[in-house]
């Protein structure tokens, strides 16, 4: 079995198709998929779901993206989730992205620290989204090294990887790690201890190839990333695939595989 530990199944385009994609996902392997919530609404939409369906798993957080809107009162709901949701297994997506037009960096900074210190307070894993800001985020968790947590969709060099790697951090790797433009990505796919990396779609976004002309990409679609990091590493799709089922129970908790 595989596990997509990190999709969007509330995301617009997933979400209209989702029950299609969880049964096509099961069919394909794919048993297991933890749905992240981003944003108050959104985090609504994510428990509903998996209420309901007894393959998908929950993380809630703030993603760096929606910052500038979060309010103190939203810090106290997501601890209430994040302490009553018992489909709930992880603190984010949260982080850190200066790509674009962000949120403003102390604005991010702080909504990212107060989640880690939930997590902490939770004995929770946390999951960070890291976008050209690798220092940063970096500088900020050598004070968290006591927590869990995976750098998800990781996009960044052998070095990044390697500082990652000594401060505890898993890897996520997605479809990126299948396209031509990314040889570093599949060179971390390459270097990453084996106790030490996930495989996600971050669907709807990111299909891997060879379906990467499909524009709504799913969990089923991480068989994909399982068989390049399978070619990365020489080692057969069976082995990947029990190599990061046994990570993502080991990383999000032994209830994952109920
Ligand atoms: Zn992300
Ligand atoms: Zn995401």
């Amino acid at each position: 079995m595989l596990i997509d530990t990190h999709c969007h199944l509330t995301y617009d385009g997933l979400r209209e198709i989702q029950d299609e994609a969880i049964s096509r996902a099961v069919a394909a392997g794919v048993e297991r998929m933890i749905t992240i919530g981003t944003h108050p609404a959104d985090h609504r939409l994510a428990d509903a779901l998996v209420l309901r369906r007894s393959e998908v798993f929950l993380a809630l957080g703030y993603h760096p993206h929606h910052a500038a809107e979060i309010t103190l009162e939203n810090m106290d709901e997501l601890r209430r989730s994040v302490m009553n949701l018992p489909r709930l297994l992880a603190v984010g997506e949260c982080g850190l992205d200066y790509h674009g037009n962000s949120a403003p960096v102390d604005l991010q900074k702080r909504v990212f620290r107060a989640q880690l210190d939930l997590a902490g307070e939770c004995g929770k894993p946390v999951v960070l989204h890291v976008r050209d800001a690798h220092a940063d985020a970096l500088e900020i968790m050598t004070n968290y090294q006591h927590l869990k947590f995976v750098v998800h969709c990781f996009t960044g060099t052998q070095e990044e990887a390697r500082q990652w790697i000594a401060l505890g951090a898993y890897l996520g790797f997605t479809g990126i790690v299948t396209y031509k433009n990314a040889p570093f990505v599949r060179q971390a796919a390459r270097m990453a201890p084996e106790d030490r990396f996930l495989v996600e779609t971050d669907s709807p976004y990111l299909s891997p190839q060879p379906v990467r002309k499909i524009r709504i990409n799913e969990p089923a679609h991480v068989v994909h990333v399982a068989e390049q990091i399978a070619v990365e590493r020489g080692i057969s799709v069976d082995m990947v695939e029990r190599i990061t089922t046994a990570n993502a129970a080991c990383f999000f908790g032994p209830s994952l595989l109920q």
